[in-house]
């Protein structure tokens, strides 16, 4: 059982066209709904007719997530050890067919970002590669986990998907969690994004949050990209992801909200998102579950994230460089995956977060949910 089966019982068309017939009484009735809502509820919460209800959502998304993380920020920075990638995604700085400098760090370049990334005070790092068995397999990537270990309260992983006995090595190398985006749920034209490489293969990387469950993993985030398809019919396959782990494998779940923005060399968005329809993206997630993190990274203007912070996020990534070496060893512009938008420093993200009554955390003492 995985949740190919469970994917494979929807078709992409209709849930679209039941989010679109969606109508202002059914959101009223899902926002006056005093239980817990299920994935037909959320049909409303992304709907277009719940833009009108966004004052409503925000208050009650910022009232649930208090209530279950309190005012702690998680708060984290990537790490790139490195950009060789055998795929070919259009939406990306390090698809295979962009000429840029492949880098892969050594141990001693390791060292040289961990000492600039605990010099500015943080201790908890996502370790993000491009996707290259051959360059940053699981040997790489457990040397790397065991450099850093020692030196992180919490390291987390971005990685190409692995076979199941491979994240059982990551597990007993001490890693909790993992990121893995799904990119867009939409099959038929998934394979236009994701053109070479084993990225290609759908069902292999649909999958994968099942291999990292059951290797004993019990934190995995998800995600889609916004730019690529209808950002409310896969927000809807993420929920039905999310709720599929936490029901099967008792999973702790995130969910991350990557926005494709314009650069040199890659696809232009497809499809475009406001900032206030993403934050009904945010609450519809919260109303839907006060368990799911919700993730927001530098991608997005510091305006924006002070603003999201206080309706539902609970992890933020500050200070961070988006390629490899980034802290210490190759600070020249041009092998970023990314342009980031919040240039604050952690330390100003972290006071600006204390001036808000938040707390900034470094690892998450939210308890595992039951199996
Ligand atoms: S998104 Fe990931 S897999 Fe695709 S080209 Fe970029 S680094 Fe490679």
């Amino acid at each position: 059982m995985s949740f190919r089966q469970i994917y494979d019982t929807f078709n992409w068309y209709d849930i679209h066209t039941r989010i679109y017939e969606q109508t202002e009484e059914d959101v009223k009735r899902v926002l006056n709904k005093s239980g817990e809502r299920d994935r037909f509820d959320f049909l409303a919460l992304i709907s277009p007719a719940a833009e009108k209800f966004l004052p409503e959502m925000m208050e009650q998304s910022r009232e649930l997530t208090q209530k279950r993380f309190g005012k702690k920020v998680r708060i984290y920075a990537p790490l790139y050890l490195s950009n060789f990638c055998y795929n070919n995604c259009l939406y990306c700085g390090f698809r295979y067919e962009n000429a840029l400098e492949r880098v892969r760090l050594s141990d001693l370049e390791i060292m040289n970002e961990i000492i600039v990334l605990n010099s500015m005070g943080l201790d908890h790092v996502l370790l993000v590669t491009g996707e290259s068995n051959k360059m940053a397999g699981v040997d790489y990537l457990t040397h790397a986990m065991n450099l850093l270990k020692p030196y992180f309260a919490d390291v987390s992983m971005e990685v190409q998907p692995l076979r199941e006995e491979e994240y059982r090595t990551l597990a007993g190398a001490g890693l909790n969690r993992i990121y893995v985006y799904q990119e867009t749920y939409h099959r038929d034209h998934y394979r236009d994004y994701h053109p070479q490489g084993m990225k290609t293969h759908f069902y292999y990387r649909l999958e994968t949050p099942d291999r990292i469950a059951r290797a004993g993993i019990g934190k995995i985030g998800l995600g889609i990209l916004i730019g690529l398809e209808d950002w409310r019919t896969d927000a809807c396959f993420t929920a039905m992801h999310v709720n599929y782990l936490t029901e099967t494998y008792g999973t702790q779940c995130s969910i991350s909200f990557p926005r494709l923005r314009p650069a040199v060399g890659i696809m232009p968005p497809r499809v475009t998102i406001s900032d206030d329809q993403l934050m009904q993206m945010i609450c519809a997630y919260r109303l839907f579950s006060n368990e799911i993190e919700l993730s927001l990274s530098t991608r997005e203007s510091a305006a924006f994230r002070d603003q999201a912070l206080q309706f539902g996020i609970t992890g933020m990534s500050a200070g961070s460089k988006t390629n490899p070496g980034g802290y210490a060893t190759y600070r020249q512009e041009g092998l970023e995956q990314f342009e980031i938008a919040d240039h604050r420093s952690v330390e100003e993200f972290c006071t600006m977060l204390r001036e808000n009554g938040y707390e900034p955390v470094w690892c998450d003492d939210i308890p595992a949910l039951e199996k």
